[in-house]
């Protein structure tokens, strides 16, 4: 059985969701191995988490010679790795940053690649949602080692232990990959509440917030969820950037996806069509979102969401 390389997205050592997530698509293409770069001893204290989804082989890259900068490096250790153990895949998160990787990787390696893939099958095909979700398209690399990017929550993470056995792997950093170096960087301020595009729940509102979020945020929190945003309420300055959900702004696929005074436009739909659970609501019957909807409600949700946000907090409680 050949070894899946995984690409461990982790921040200081703590794994993140979507890595367990791309151990269980690798289980399904032969045995996984995850790739982790990082400060000394840290795979090490990861290696229990990532065994226990998975990994029967932890690959310990020391990143003295790459923290500090762009990609470029990050790409050149997984080719050294590739070389040398010649995978069957490589799964990477669908992040900028694990995109902007595997494609220089790809590039090294003369493989195809395959990104923002939704689902992938033992046989390597992959399922993608392109044209603003118009169109599921289904995909194999055909050349090389297929390099395929994975999207947040295409997978449930499966717990089944494995060997998890570190190994440590040294590479060479050449100067060509050190061109750009990171000069400062600052965490984002936490806001408590999960990553946008990983959050198991979304709660997003639009326009018929009137700029008042906070009875979005209230359900968001009473149900541990993540807030988005439709442009419209972006472009508003009601929210930044980063919450926007859609076409030009995040992908996501959450388990449940709340839409709140959210008209539905096509723009809209491409970023959270593929939820598997979709509520909304909306004052407007004929509200275009309501043709995908599996729960509606009609009525304003400066009431429907408090009304709601106190029975999930009495179900609670
Ligand atoms: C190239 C391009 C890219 C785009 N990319 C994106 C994108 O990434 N994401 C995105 O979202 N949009 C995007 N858009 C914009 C998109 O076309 C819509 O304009 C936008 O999604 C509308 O946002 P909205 O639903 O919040 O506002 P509206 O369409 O104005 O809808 C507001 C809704 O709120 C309801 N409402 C009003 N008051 C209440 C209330 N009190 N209670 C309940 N309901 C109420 C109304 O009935 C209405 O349905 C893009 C457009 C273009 C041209």
């Amino acid at each position: 059985m050949s070894e899946i390389l995984v690409l461990v997205d982790h921040v200081d050592g703590a794994v993140r969701k979507p890595t367990l997530e791309l151990l269980a698509i690798a289980k399904r293409l032969g045995a996984p191995s995850a790739v982790f770069i990082g400060g000394a001893g840290q795979a090490e204290a990861a290696a229990e988490q990532l065994g226990k989804f998975g990994a029967e082989k932890i690959y310990a890259v020391d990143d003295a010679q790459i923290k500090g900068y762009l990609v470029a490096p990050k790409a050149e250790a997984l080719q050294q790795l590739a070389a040398a153990t010649n995978p069957g895949a490589i799964l990477i998160s669908s992040s900028s940053e694990g995109k902007e990787i595997a494609g220089r990787l790809a590039i090294k390696l003369e493989s195809g690649l395959i990104t923002d893939a939704v689902d992938v099958a033992a046989d390597g095909t992959t399922t993608q949602s392109v044209f603003a979700g118009n169109f599921t398209v289904q995909a194999k690399v055909t050349k090389g080692t297929p390099i395929i990017t994975v999207k947040p929550n295409a997978a449930a993470p499966e717990e089944g232990a494995a060997a998890g056995a570190v190994e440590a792997f040294a590479v060479t950093i050449s100067d060509a990959a050190k061109t750009a170096q990171i000069v400062a960087s600052q965490p984002r301020q936490a806001t408590g509440r999960p990553e946008l595009t990983e959050a198991a729940i979304v709660v997003s509102g639009g326009r018929g917030t009137g700029g008042d979020f906070s009875a979005v945020e209230a359900l968001a929190d009473s149900l541990g969820a993540a807030v988005g945003a439709s442009r419209a309420a972006v472009d508003s300055g009601w929210k930044p950037h980063t919450f926007q959900v859609g076409q030009t702004g995040k992908t996501v696929s959450p388990q449940l996806y709340v839409a709140n005074g959210i008209s539905g436009a096509i723009q809209h739909r491409a970023g959270m069509q593929t939820s598997k659970t979709i509520v909304a609501v909306n004052k407007d019957e004929e509200a275009p979102i309501f043709e995908l909807v599996d729960f509606g409600v009609v009525g304003d949700l400066h009431s429907v969401l408090p009304a709601l946000t106190a029975e999930v907090e009495k179900r609670k409680g």
